[in-house]
């Protein structure tokens, strides 16, 4: 039923929404309307009220101010019972399913009311199966969710989503935790839900999913709805200047790199996990001074592996040399420490779980592993307030935000932890830096001043070996690219003479040749 007189109603119409949280202005005075049959993409930095605007659409959160209004209809969404009745479904960015239930029974949970009132698990299977097989969600109905990888865990919440005959999806970042190709396939999967006439909303903060699957796109910053445009008539240059509120370079400013002598040395790299697995099969591969040697490959290919190796954190055979040195890969210097000592600096994948002591202040993590270098030791006991300054000062340099070293690592925003763990690695002006993942989950804004650090320090005579498993990132930093595939080595690029297609292939396990 419209109501302005046009022939198609907004699937979904949001009128002046508010919503504080105490003093954070989390929304404000927020409209939009989202035509049926479309996908609506959202995008904002970490923070910029994505998930609180798209948590009151489904009830969760209770606007202060504003009106929903759903194919022209003026509704009231008290509660997600009430969005689900609306015809609302949404994929949260942290998966809501039990994990000692099957799939079906997943899906079927929470659904026993209303029109679908105790369906038989004979008839949700057919329904389900159904619904699987005219979009091509592909899910084991009787796998425990637990024990199934994140990329079913999300097509069972979609199905959930459908099974309950939502008309509305709403999918909250829903690539961060997927590898590259299940994203191609959640958008192959999103595609067909529009052609089939269901409208999407879909949050990221990736300019490039944006670009790629959306018709219409809407940017937030700070609360506030600062655009919205149709993604044919942008590009990401623009996108990104409104998601920052400065113009932001997207592609790394570098000069050629000028390689010196090899500073790491990889030959016939082995390692065999505690499960008798072996991870990495016979690495071989060197990094010289002033260069940076990407490391592609799907997550899981032996990269976290490699660099776990590499950093001291697990054993192996074969040899590492690190400026002509052999080093100890099995005994009493085969840690952490000693690679320190040898000029490695590591910033680890995992920043929250090895990178930072979470419940530590800045200023103790930006000492955290050289804690006992001889500059930050005063007599017997360590120079604390030396530390201090010198984390002030860090921070201010690698502009942590905000720059309070009396603040634990736990209360900084995920791209401000990362910008700590590199600035102590950074500044300790290691010979080789091992960086993996540099930017996960950061802002654009952020990213760019990362990558400016980490080419930097490539430009100050340093050998970088980087894991990514962003092939942009990859393709726009290193100098030299390998493609890790199975434990193995599959190819080895020129960055300059290289592209996306012919990683890819690399990375899927096609021969260099072939490739
Ligand atoms: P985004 O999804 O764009 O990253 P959010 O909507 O999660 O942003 O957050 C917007 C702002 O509201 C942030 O400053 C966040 O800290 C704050 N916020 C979100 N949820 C809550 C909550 N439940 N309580 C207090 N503050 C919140
Ligand atoms: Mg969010």
């Amino acid at each position: 039923m419209p109501t302005e007189g046009s022939q198609t109603a907004p699937a979904i119409e949001l009128r002046g929404i508010s919503k504080a949280f105490g003093p954070v202005q989390a929304n404000k005075d927020i409209s939009i309307s989202v035509m049926p049959g479309t996908i609506h993409g959202i995008i904002g930095e970490n923070g910029a009220g994505k998930s609180t605007l798209m948590s009151i659409l489904y009830g969760f959160y209770k606007a202060d101010k504003g009106e929903i209004f759903i194919s022209g209809q003026k509704t009231e969404i008290p509660d997600s019972q009430a969005a689900i009745a609306a015809g609302i479904g949404m994929v949260f960015q942290h998966f809501k399913l039990v994990q000692n239930f099957t799939v079906l029974e997943n899906i079927i949970l929470g659904a026993e009311d209303g029109a679908l009132l105790r369906p038989s698990l004979a008839k949700a299977r057919e329904t389900l199966t159904n619904l699987a097989k005219e979009y091509e969600l592909n899910v084991d109905p009787d796998a425990l969710i637990e024990e199934v990888g994140v990329g079913m865990q999300q097509r069972v919440e979609i199905l959930k989503a459908l099974y309950r005959q939502a008309d509305i999806l709403i999918l909250d970042e829903p690539t961060g935790v997927l590898t590259p190709a299940e994203a191609d396939q959640l958008f192959r999967i999103l595609d067909r839900l529009r052609d089939e006439g269901k409208t999407i909303i879909l949050i990221t903060h990736k300019l490039r999913e944006i670009m790629e699957i959306t018709d219409t796109v809407s940017v937030m910053r700070r609360g506030e709805m600062t655009a919205t445009v149709k993604t044919a008539e942008t590009n990401p240059e623009e996108l990104a200047e409104l998601m920052v509120g400065r113009k932001v370079l997207l592609r790394v400013d570098k000069v050629p790199a000028q390689p010196g002598d090899k500073v790491l040395e990889v030959e016939n790299l082995r390692f065999v996990d505690s499960a008798g697995v072996e991870r990495l099969k016979g690495i071989n591969l060197d990094v010289r001074a002033g260069e940076i040697l990407g490391i592609a490959g799907v997550a899981g290919n032996g990269q976290s592996e490699l660099l776990e190796v590499l950093g001291g954190y697990a054993t192996a055979t074969g040899t590492i040399r690190m400026n002509g040195e052999a080093l100890d890969l099995t005994g009493t210097k085969s840690d952490g420490q000693s690679r320190r000592d040898s000029g490695i600096a590591h910033v680890p994948e995992d920043r929250q779980s090895e990178g930072l002591i979470m419940n530590f202040s800045a200023w103790e993590n930006t000492v955290f592993g050289y804690h006992l270098d001889p500059q930050w030791q005063k007599g017997l006991l360590m120079d604390n307030a030396a530390i201090k300054a010198e984390a002030a000062e860090k921070m201010q340099r690698f502009d942590v935000r905000p720059p309070n070293p009396r603040l634990a690592a736990k209360n900084f925003s995920g791209g401000n932890q990362q910008k700590i763990v590199l600035a102590r690695e950074i500044e300790r002006n290691p010979d080789l830096l091992l960086v993996g993942q540099p930017t996960r989950g950061v802002d654009i804004g952020a990213i760019e001043f990362i990558h400016q650090q980490i080419v930097a320090l490539r430009d100050a005579g340093k050998a970088i070996l980087l894991v990514s498993v962003e092939l942009e990132e990859i393709l726009s930093l290193s100098d030299r690219v390998v493609v890790m595939f199975d434990g193995q080595i599959m190819g080895e690029r020129i960055a300059a003479e290289t592209n996306e297609k012919e990683l890819g292939l690399l990375m899927a396990g096609v021969s260099g040749d072939a490739a």
